[in-house]
């Protein structure tokens, strides 16, 4: 992984540059931030950079054949740890035993990771996952034979947050001065349950999450998503890119917006004029055949389009719009107000949860559409 390919993070990459041109790299460094901030490439871009045989100023080369080997995620000096599913009571395993598995992983999804969906590739069900003290064990072995052929041989520990208690106390000594030419790079996303022995010791490097023009830029450019489609996603997804990319692979051609306006349309129509009922099935039925994942997409997206609405009414000025959306909310946006925006609310949040849990989704919407159509007054 080059830094080239990891999204955004354009200061943190210019300072880890630099701390490396300084000669200040931490032996053990803890990266901490929220699920969807690249990490993982982040820190396997980094370490790749420090072992490249012909770095740029910004960038590792790509093509020598360390990079290769990174560019695989299958270097003889580079090891992972992360959780794993502990099967049996006398399983015995450590990170080491699916390291294979882990790396079709990686590869599957360009060090796009969550924990879930780790679990569930690995296991096919998503399970409580830890990393034992077994895997302390063997870091501690591994770490202390020379290198095969890298520069640095590299840790990578992935949710070190998932690292047993018992762990501690072998991993005192080794983080507090791993041997040289050796590197331990932690990633957290929950800083507050990293065993203090690892906080305490470990260069702390803070991740934020991405705003929302790089996700949304970021997904038209690299993964050819519509700018529209980027847009909806980009405002939904709260700066998690892993959630985003889910989100682009679900979304068929189903086109939320038109959709959010024939909903409301024939909500109001029925509700409030009289009459429409016929279009009113017509959208239900077309609705209840899409996908689960589509209706809950289109949920979410409901609220945030009801929430742009009721902004209008506040503050024009902090709308986030579409044109198409604009066009709608022009008429439509007196109708979303504070007398009945938190009954709107509840309404889009309990279908999601109803759908969720598998209910008859034509009844969930045909009732949801009904109640919302009786409060959309000015
Ligand atoms: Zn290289």
């Amino acid at each position: 992984m080059q830094f080239k390919d990891v999204v955004g993070h354009d200061d943190l990459k210019r300072k880890m540059l630099r701390s490396i041109s300084d000669n200040r790299v931490s032996h053990a460094q803890l990266f901490y931030g929220p699920e969807g901030t690249h990490k993982l490439g982040l820190v396997l871009a980094y370490a790749q950079y420090l072992n490249c045989e012909n770095p740029s100023e910004t960038d590792s080369c790509g093509i020598c054949p360390t990079c290769i080997k990174y560019n695989n995620f299958a270097h003889p000096d580079l090891h992972f740890i992360f959780p794993t599913v502990n099967v049996s009571s006398s399983d015995k395993s450590t990170s080491e035993n699916y390291t294979e598995k882990w790396i079709s992983y990686l590869k599957s999804n360009h060090a796009h990771v969550s924990l879930s969906s780790w679990v569930t590739y690995a296991w096919e069900e998503n399970k409580r996952a830890s990393i034992t003290v077994r895997d302390a064990s063997r870091m501690i072995e591994k770490i202390n034979l020379k290198t095969y052929e890298g520069k640095l041989k590299v840790f990578v520990v992935w949710m070190v947050e998932k690292w047993f208690h018992a762990a501690a106390p072998k991993l005192l000594k080794t983080i507090e001065e791993p041997p040289a030419n050796s590197l331990i790079l932690m990633i957290t996303e929950d800083y507050e349950n990293v065993l203090n022995t690892i906080r305490s010791r470990s260069q702390l490097i803070k991740i934020f999450k991405y705003p929302n023009d790089i996700i949304r830029n970021t997904l038209v450019d690299k993964y050819e998503v519509s700018a529209a489609k980027a847009a909806n996603i980009a405002r939904y997804v709260n700066g998690n890119f892993y959630k985003a990319l889910e989100e682009s692979k679900e979304i068929s051609d189903f086109d939320n917006t038109s959709n959010y306006i024939d909903m409301m349309r024939s909500a109001f129509q029925v509700m409030q004029k009289g009459g429409g009922i016929d279009n009113l099935d017509k959208w239900v039925i077309k609705i209840s055949k899409k996908s689960r994942d589509e209706q809950i997409n289109f949920l979410k997206y409901s609220i945030e389009l009801t929430r742009q609405n009721f902004i209008k009414g506040v503050d024009e000025s902090m709308v986030s719009a579409s044109e198409e959306e604009m066009g709608f909310m022009k008429n439509f946006s007196p109708f979303i107000n504070s007398k009945n925006i938190d009954f709107i609310f509840n309404e889009l949040n309990k279908s999601i949860l109803h759908i969720e849990r598998n209910g008859y989704s034509l009844v969930i919407f045909m009732d949801m559409v009904l109640r919302i159509g009786s409060v959309l007054k000015r």
